[in-house]
């Protein structure tokens, strides 16, 4: 409505300032007497344009995702003939999916429960690993037109003292960078890039089930916006529909971890310390994060460990970030957060961990939140789920249908193994980063987390090691193992130095088993063998189903 009052008094705005100046002008041409009347008429006409395209622009624009919805439908018609992929949710990884597969040629079904633009405290930092992965897949356009802002680095911050730790971009173009923006304008970007492919039909709706036959996936049970229950047949469905996931149940062993919640806020008009970085800052009980997701807008996440955070509405989440966080921040950041609290649009979200583990079954897949999740601390969801699609697009290139299930079911076993790199070191930082980053009583555990900051302060290869894990600009395993008991074994350097004695060797020991306890399971549970001797995986190598490859088919 606002918009609305705005285009008007805009609109006659203009009218009036032209009716002055053709008034003027034909008082200027002394033709007095029918001036007011050519005035009035000149001035009534352009009100008339002026409307005409303030409205037909806005409306265009406000029309745009409701238009992509009845243009795909109109497409779908003209790709009569059925479906390749359906694809269940058009977040990150599904319109991401949608885009890639549907310009290789598939013809793509893609459900997504509400098409407008998505308002939420997540994914609104793109590693540098991640942007790369845009690129390679054609849709680095989406972070353009946004507002989105260029992440250089980190910065920490820890009892007052602060680091700078860059990404290694030396050797990427300069476009190369993270990335921070709203994930809302980002993912109507993917959608809008998605949906204006012929092969792609995007339809909104709530997808209620698979449909099963004989232990084959074939398609999808949904509601459509009108209420309909509605069924679609493809040979392969791919599930993204988040972290919620509901349909992920029959295909993979969830095992979901919640250890924390972000609480979130916007800064207005505040200045980070360091421009263009994700601040870090290493406080009790565990980390608080910042970055700029506008020119206008400082994203503060607040990390409280545990499933439960104070209430909201009562007021005492108002009073934690008051009492407790603020006085934890550097002093630039304190006014605008408080002013944020103040303002009280506050917002929680779980964070969740949860391992792949996927039961394959032919005729679908999953991918994205529903497949695979890692505590957010370092942002790397978006990563993860962009190289995954990146791997699953590598695979199904050379196939030319996709119609026999149980081959295919068993080729795409290649992919949990593919992915492993980058997943594997994303996930398994992630998890060590954040219990290395929350205070712990234990000194072992203090020391651990001080010699992190103080091995990352070193700079060269220690700083930029670590941080092209975490980016994704390097997604090796052993890599991310032997940077951890470098800090581990800093750690023990620092507590024996000058004068070693028992007490601290003692603590030396400790430090060193705490750090293995904290890796371990995390890497346990990715897959020791997939992780580090992924060439040892029988799947690894796995080749297309002869009869699916193109050119062998006769179809
Ligand atoms: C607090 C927090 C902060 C984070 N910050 C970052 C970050 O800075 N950087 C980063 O890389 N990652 C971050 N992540 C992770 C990142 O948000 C996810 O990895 C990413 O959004 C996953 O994409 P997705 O497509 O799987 O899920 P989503 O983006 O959540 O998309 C799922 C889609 O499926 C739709 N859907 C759900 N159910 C149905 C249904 N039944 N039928 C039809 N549609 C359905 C939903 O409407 C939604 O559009 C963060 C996560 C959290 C929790």
């Amino acid at each position: 409505m606002q918009a609305r009052a705005l285009i008007v008094a805009i609109a006659n705005a203009i009218a009036i300032r032209t009716a002055q100046a053709a008034h003027e002008l034909i008082m200027w041409s002394t033709m007095e007497h029918h001036s007011v009347v050519i005035a009035v008429a000149i001035g009534f006409v352009s009100v008339l344009l002026s409307y005409y395209i303030i409205f037909s622009r806005w409306k265009r624009r406000s029309d745009g995702l409701r238009g992509m919805q009845s243009k795909s439908f109109e497409k779908s018609t003209a790709a009569e003939g059925g479906t390749d992929v359906i694809i269940v949710g058009a977040g990150v990884a599904g319109s991401a999916l949608a885009y890639t597969l549907g310009k290789d040629g598939r013809r793509i079904h893609i459900i997504e429960r509400d098409l407008s633009e998505p308002d939420r405290i997540v994914g609104e930092l793109l590693q540098p690993g991640g942007y790369l992965k845009l690129i390679e897949l054609g849709l680095q356009d989406c972070v353009e037109g946004i507002d989105a802002q260029r992440i250089m680095g980190y910065a920490l911050f820890k009892e007052g003292k602060d680091t700078k730790v860059a990404y290694p971009l030396e050797d990427h173009h300069a476009d190369v960078s993270g990335r921070s923006f709203h994930n809302g304008r980002f993912i109507q970007r993917m959608r809008e890039k998605a949906a204006s492919l012929p092969t792609v039909h995007l339809e909104q709706g709530t997808v209620l089930s698979l449909i099963e036959k004989d232990g084959v996936v074939k398609g999808v049970k949904y509601k459509s916006t009108s209420g309909e229950e509605l069924e679609t047949f493809a040979p392969l469905t791919v599930v993204c529909d988040g972290c919620f996931s509901n349909l992920r149940r029959s295909l993979c062993n969830p095992k979901v971890d919640v250890p924390s919640c972000f609480v979130g806020l916007v800064l207005e008009d505040c200045k980070l310390p360091h421009p263009n970085h994700g601040h870090v800052i290493l406080a009790d009980t565990s980390p608080i994060l910042f970055y700029p997701i506008s020119s206008t807008e400082v994203r503060c996440l607040v990390d409280v460990p545990g499933k439960k955070v104070p209430s909201v509405a009562s007021g005492d989440m108002a009073k934690y970030l008051q009492t407790v966080v603020a006085p934890q921040l550097p002093r630039q950041i304190q006014g605008p957060f408080l002013v944020a609290v103040e303002k009280g649009n506050i917002r929680t979200m779980p964070n969740k961990i949860m391992p792949a583990s996927p039961l394959p079954r032919p005729g679908a897949l999953l991918l994205g939140d529903a497949f695979n999740m890692r505590h957010p601390l370092t942002g790397g969801g978006m990563t993860v789920a962009l190289a995954d699609i990146a791997v699953l697009e590598r695979l199904l290139k050379p196939l030319h249908n996709l119609h026999d299930a149980s081959s295919l079911c068993e080729y795409m076993e290649a992919f949990y193994t593919l992915r492993k790199p980058v997943a594997s070191t994303i996930n398994t930082l992630a998890g060590a980063l954040y219990k290395v980053f929350c205070a712990s009583p234990d000194q072992a555990m203090k020391e651990m987390r001080q010699a992190c900051f103080d091995y990352l302060s070193l700079g060269g290869v220690f700083s930029s090691g670590p941080v092209a894990l975490l980016s994704g600009l390097n997604p090796r395993p052993l890599s991310l193992v032997l940077h951890f008991f470098a800090v581990a074994v800093y750690g023990v350097g620092r507590l024996l130095y000058p004068f070693p004695s028992p007490k601290r060797f003692w603590l030396g020991a400790r430090l060193i088993s705490g750090a293995s306890n904290i890796i371990f399971p995390i890497i346990k549970a990715e897959g020791i063998r997939q992780m580090f001797f992924p060439n040892t995986v029988p799947a690894y190598y796995r080749a297309p189903p002869v009869h699916s490859i193109k050119g062998e088919s006769g179809s």
